[in-house]
């Protein structure tokens, strides 16, 4: 994994930006931060390369400023603060289909969100918000 001018990271043809890991942010992210949502997003495209056979992912919120999270309601202890948590929707395979198969594999934060799903990077293994069926 590595860094274009463009702001990119390349992991392959398929590549997540920058600008989806920080969506809706305007505040400068630590250092730490980046290395937390490089090691997210390299699982996330692990997933993506292998678990969804290769459809295009959409992160919907990746790395949240503590301000940003406060405004929007956001767990104080949330995991997009620290950079390790990433929600996404994957084009084709629905939500609830997503967390099917990544329930098995998937060491850390699982959310069984209705419209997206959430993953973490915590050290434990943690599923909430169980299938409506
Ligand atoms: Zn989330």
């Amino acid at each position: 994994m590595m860094l274009k001018k463009e702001g990119a990271i390349i992991n392959g043809a398929n590549a997540h930006l920058w600008a989806e890991l920080l969506v809706n942010q305007t505040e400068i992210p630590s250092l730490q931060v980046l290395e937390n949502l490089l090691k997210v997003a390299a699982l996330l495209q692990k997933y993506k390369d292998t678990l969804f056979k290769g459809a295009p992912v959409t992160i919907t919120s990746g790395w949240r400023s503590f301000n940003y999270n406060k405004k929007i309601g956001g767990a104080p202890q949330s995991y997009h603060v620290k950079g390790m948590a990433l929600d996404f929707t994957v084009s084709g395979i629905s939500p609830a289909e997503v967390q099917k198969i990544l329930d098995p594999v998937h060491k850390g934060g699982l959310e069984y969100a209705p419209t997206w799903t959430h993953i973490d990077i915590r050290p434990e293994n943690t599923r909430w918000l169980k299938p409506q069926s």
